[in-house]
């Protein structure tokens, strides 16, 4: 069975095959800004992201895929986070890394092949910009920065459906607004591929055709996956905030310099949101990995919440949802402990990897799991167990959580907090509530109970 995912361009569900003759599948995913931790929401999209790459590894073999994923270190957001703390922008970045990559491992995510940073392939930007210069997509602005002439390229919005988005609101794109704003762009639409030096940017600056700058956003990513995929790769992906407008530049960029389709096929994943709203940077509302396991839960239940709900659908993070996963992992480990050695046997695994393989369809794969583990009488097949532990990246072996020993006072105080909920005394459920977290406690209300645990430091 192949593997097929939805592809956003064609918004068709297609299949997935290596279009180059050496049999490589080509496979760039956009990777974090690195100033500060990644949230969970950030997670979401590399865990979805891993599990395509160990299918991809499954169907076409360990050495036939090409993964890269790259590293934005540089961009307005990292400098100011090194301006606002005197650091410079080198030590900021190299920090946020590290805590990405042992974050990364801890959720059992595979490294990818290549990791290129964006000030690490100046060269490469500048090259793929003078070329777009030299062939009419770009023009210098007065100021030295250098901008992307969208109306040079027939197929921009494409993937977006931006020309039909615009043209019903009626504005910048459809309507060629030529605008002197204060960017200095011909059209409010086109885009930064060379960002001037402002004072601002302190040292981070290069060398350029146009004078000294540093690249937009957006063209690192077209020139480091052609360096290291090719002109064409076969897969692209990333959290659907991303289909515009960086995919949607990425296509441009990379089209109009190569004369050549970019991406074969183009793969978003859906938002983790947080009371029904993205759960993001800007919002406050977010999760990391560190403040989960300082609550007591394992990596491996964060990965497993993350797979609960179709990626290409939103997923609502609770609690509830990590203790389900916890509990659920404490399931699968007790299975793992009890099964055979070895042998061919009647009841296998294959289902759950084919639920993967029909557009990552993740809650389908775990129920699945269950269904075969609940089954009466046989014998489970260890091999194809393994198997789909691998394409699902649940790694039995790691850590459960530590089990916290909470104070028998405290569990008194909580049970009686509980009682009075129940008898809708909610004055007096309140004032054992303040002297819980005065003790250091904080109280976790489920429909079935509650739990407990440290109150958070800030
Ligand atoms: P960033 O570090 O902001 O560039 O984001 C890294 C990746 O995380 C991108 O692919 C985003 O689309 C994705 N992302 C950001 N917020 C969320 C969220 N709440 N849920 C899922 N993915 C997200
Ligand atoms: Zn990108």
């Amino acid at each position: 069975m192949a593997i097929t995912l939805h592809d956003s361009l064609s918004r068709e569900t297609r299949e997935l095959q290596p279009s180059h003759p050496d049999g490589v599948y080509r496979f760039y995913n956009c990777g974090p800004t690195v100033y500060a931790p990644a949230h969970i929401g950030n997670f979401r999209t590399f865990v979805v992201n891993d599990v395509l790459r160990r299918l991809l590894e499954l169907e076409f073999g360990k050495d036939k895929v090409h993964h890269v994923r790259n590293l934005t270190d540089v961009d307005d957001k990292t400098i100011r986070r090194a301006r606002e703390e005197g650091r410079p922008l080198a030590a900021v970045t190299k920090q946020w890394t590290a805590k990405f990559h042992a974050d990364c491992q801890a959720l059992n995510c595979l490294p990818p092949h290549d990791e290129p940073t964006a000030t690490g392939h100046i060269r490469e930007q500048v090259d793929m910009i003078e070329v777009l210069m030299q062939k009419g997509n770009a023009y210098r602005a007065p100021d030295g920065s250098v901008y992307f002439k969208v109306s040079s390229f027939p197929g921009y919005g494409h993937l977006s459906r931006v020309h039909e988005r615009e043209l019903q609101h009626g504005s910048a794109l459809a309507g060629k607004v030529h605008a002197a704003d204060a960017d200095e762009k011909e059209d409010v639409s086109d885009f930064a591929l060379w960002k001037a030096h402002k004072a601002d940017d302190g040292d981070n600056a290069w060398d350029s055709p146009w004078g000294r700058g540093r690249p937009g956003w957006h063209i690192e990513c077209s020139a480091m996956s052609k360096k290291l995929l090719g002109a064409t790769i076969d897969l692209h992906t990333g959290g659907v905030d991303l289909l515009f407008p960086h995919h949607e530049n990425e296509i441009a960029q990379s089209e109009c310099c190569n004369g050549v389709p970019f991406a074969k096929h183009w793969y978003h994943s859906e938002h983790l949101l947080v009371d029904g709203k993205k759960m993001s940077k800007s919002l406050g509302n977010l999760y990391t990995l560190d403040e989960l396991v300082a609550k007591g839960f394992s990596p491996m239940a964060v990965r497993y919440t993350l797979l609960m709900g179709h990626p290409r659908k939103q997923l609502n993070f609770t609690l509830d949802s990590v203790h389900a996963a916890e509990s659920a992992l404490k399931t699968l480990r007790g299975f793992h402990a009890s099964l055979p050695a070895g042998g061919a046997t009647s009841h296998t695994f294959e289902p759950v990897v084919a639920a993967l393989k029909d557009d990552l369809n993740s809650p389908a794969a775990l129920g699945a799991l269950f269904t075969i583990i609940n089954r009466p009488g046989g014998e489970p097949d260890r091999e194809s167990f393994d198997q789909a532990m691998f394409a699902l990246g649940l790694d039995l072996t790691a850590a459960a959580p530590a089990a916290q020993t909470v104070p028998a006072a405290i569990t008194a105080l909580a049970e009686q907090r509980w009682a009075a909920k129940q008898a809708k005394d909610f004055a007096a459920a309140d004032a054992l509530r303040k002297d819980l977290t005065a003790a250091g406690w904080s109280m976790l209300d489920r429909k079935d109970g509650f739990s407990l645990e440290p109150v958070k430091k800030p």
